[in-house]
C-alpha cells in the first residue's frame, strides 16, 4: 500500500503549517546573511499550494506534486521559489501517473528533486545551500530504500538536518550569502533549514 492523492495532498498541508510556523525563524537566518526574505517566500508559496489544493486535489499523487511545482514557481520570487519549484517538477515527473506512492517511487522523486535543484541552481556538497541538506537526505533515503514510506522519508528527514546543521561552519559559494564571504560561516543556511522543515514534515506525516 501507498500514498494516495489525497496523502499526499494532506502531507503538503502539514508542510505549509510547519513552515508557517517556522516562518520568522527562516526570515531571521536569511536576515543574516541574505535579505530576510526565505521564511515570507517560503510561506507565500507553502499557503498557494494549500489553496490550490483546496480548489481540487488532482487525481495521481505526481500531478499533486506539480500542482505544488507551479504553485511555488508562480508565487514565489527569490532563488529559493524556482529552486523548490523545480525540484517538485522533477519529482512529479519521476512518479509520472502511478496511482499511489510506494518507497521506490518516494526515493526517485526525492533523488529527482535534489537532480533538478543542482541542474537549475548548479551548487554542489559545501556550497552552503538546500543542496547540503538535500545530497544527505537522498543518500539516506536509498539505503532506506528496502522500507516503507515513512522509513525512507524519516532517514530523508534526519539526513536533511544533519545536513542543514552542517552547513554553520560552511562559507557560502552559492546565492545572496556568497557576497559575504567567509563571514558567511558561523550560520545555519536557511534553505537548508527549509529543506530539512520541509522533509520533517513529510515524515511526520507519513508516519
Ligand atoms: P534569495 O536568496 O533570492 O533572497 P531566498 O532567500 O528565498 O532567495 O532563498 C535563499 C536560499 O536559497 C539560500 O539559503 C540557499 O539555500 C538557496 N540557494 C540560493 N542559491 C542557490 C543555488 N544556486 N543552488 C541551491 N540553493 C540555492
Ligand atoms: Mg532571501
Amino acid at each position: 500500500m501507498g500514498c494516495t492523492p489525497e496523502a499526499v495532498a494532506n502531507a503538503l498541508r502539514d508542510a505549509a503549517a510547519v513552515i508557517a510556523e517556522h516562518r520568522v525563524e527562516l526570515i531571521n537566518l536569511d536576515r543574516a546573511i541574505g535579505d530576510g526574505d526565505h521564511g515570507e517566500n517560503m510561506h507565500r508559496g507553502f499557503q498557494a499550494i494549500v489553496a490550490a489544493l483546496d480548489t481540487a486535489v488532482p487525481e495521481t499523487p505526481g500531478a499533486v506534486l506539480k500542482v505544488a511545482a507551479t504553485s511555488l514557481i508562480s508565487k514565489v520570487g527569490g532563488a529559493a521559489g524556482p529552486l523548490y519549484g523545480t525540484a517538485f517538477l522533477r519529482a512529479a515527473t519521476a512518479v509520472s501517473n502511478q496511482p499511489e506512492l510506494g518507497a521506490a517511487e518516494v526515493v526517485a522523486a526525492l533523488r529527482a528533486g535534489l537532480e533538478g535543484v543542482q541542474a537549475r541552481g548548479k551548487a554542489v556538497e559545501g556550497d552552503k545551500t538546500m543542496v547540503d541538506a538535500l545530497l544527505p537526505a537522498v543518500a539516506a533515503a536509498e539505503k532506506a530504500g528496502g522500507g516503507d514510506v515513512a522509513a525512507v522519508l524519516t532517514a530523508a528527514a534526519e539526513g536533511a538536518a544533519a545536513g542543514a546543521e552542517s552547513t554553520v561552519d560552511l562559507v557560502a559559494r552559492k546565492g545572496r550569502a556568497s557576497y559575504l564571504g567567509r563571514r558567511s560561516a558561523g550560520h545555519l543556511d536557511p534553505g537548508a533549514r527549509s529543506t530539512a522543515l520541509l522533509l520533517g514534515a513529510l515524515a511526520k506525516a507519513a508516519r
